[in-house]
């Protein structure tokens, strides 16, 4: 069966394009967007992943800054940093890199951002408007997943969709997403009984477990939609998904690949949440009255 490649890297470039000419615009009426990185500590995953985002931000036109902390740093200094940050005018989105050094308490830090500049969306007022379809940021690997979806022509209503992994930041507001668009949603884990039984009942079929090439053709539909958002370093240095790529590619109807799937995209979404951040900054400032 032929396959469609669902490229990310290209829809990332023109959906970055596409901003341009807006974040010029709120150049121009003072409100350049502008984004905040904090990355605490030496993870060298971590520190590619930073800035990735910061020259994406930069090519798009935003204002970047990237905060980079010891790994020694104490959750009230970095508290400190985020408030700051918060406080901070020329910045409408802050994110801080995960994961943080053991002395630090995630939860805390992540609540501390002000949901006005949640632009990774992993505040409990952001997931909490998801999970109530109110208006807020989206975390930025589903929110990629679903304009992936939806560029290649996805039919989502009515279909099955299967989702391995059920953390925070990707399973959970994905299964979200996918039901506002209709779609009948399971969502597998590690304690999932029969997974291959599972996968194989999906028309869109999205992977997120952290597992190298952990879904094989057999685990797949004919015909299935797959997307693969798993990162893995193999030992020869190489990155992998955890989708079989080269074998599922033979019974797949579409699939991502890894590289230059959703990672891509990823990055596209935190800088579309950072522009709409600086566009409300705007609208709040037509509405203050004149003095
Ligand atoms: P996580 O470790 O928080 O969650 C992994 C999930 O996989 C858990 O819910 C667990 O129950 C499930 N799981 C583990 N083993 C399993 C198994 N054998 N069968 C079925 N389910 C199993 O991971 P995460 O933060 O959601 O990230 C998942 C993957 O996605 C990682 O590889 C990560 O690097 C990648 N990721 C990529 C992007 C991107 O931009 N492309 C963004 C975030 C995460």
């Amino acid at each position: 069966m032929a396959t469609t490649l669902i490229d990310g890297k290209t829809l990332a470039a023109s959906t970055r394009a596409a901003l341009k000419d807006k974040v010029a615009q709120l150049a121009a009426k003072g409100a350049r967007p502008g984004l905040a990185a904090v990355l605490v500590g030496n993870d060298p995953a971590s520190r590619v992943y930073v800035r990735n985002k910061a020259k994406s931000c930069e090519e798009t036109g935003l204002h970047s800054e990237v905060h980079e902390l010891p790994a020694d740093t104490s959750e009230k200094a970095l508290l400190e940093l985020v408030a700051r940050l918060n406080r901070d005018p020329k910045i409408h989105g802050i994110l801080v890199q995960l994961p943080l050094p053991k002395q630090i308490n995630s939860d805390r830090v992540l609540a501390a951002i002000s949901p006005a500049k949640d632009v990774d969306g992993f505040h409990a007022e952001s997931l909490g408007a998801l999970v109530q379809g109110l208006p807020g940021f989206v975390p930025c690997t589903p929110a990629g997943v679903m304009e992936m979806l939806a560029h290649a022509k996805v039919p989502l209503a009515g279909a099955r969709a299967v989702i391995v992994g059920r953390s925070t930041i990707v399973g959970k507001p994905l299964a979200l997403l996918l039901l506002q668009k209709d779609a009948t949603v399971t969502i597998c884990h590690s304690r999932t009984k029969d997974l291959a039984a599972r996968t194989r009942e999906a028309d869109v079929l999205i992977a997120a477990v952290g597992k190298a090439k952990l879904i094989t053709k057999d685990m797949v539909k004919p015909g299935a939609c797959v997307i693969d958002v798993g990162i893995n370093r193999l030992p020869d240095g190489k990155l992998a998904g955890d989708v079989d790529f080269d074998s599922v590619k033979e019974v797949a109807g579409s699939i991502t690949p890894v590289p230059g799937g959703v990672g891509p995209m990823t990055i596209a979404m935190l800088i579309v949440n950072t522009v709409r951040s600086a566009e409300r900054t705007l609208g709040k400032a037509a509405e203050q009255p004149a003095r």
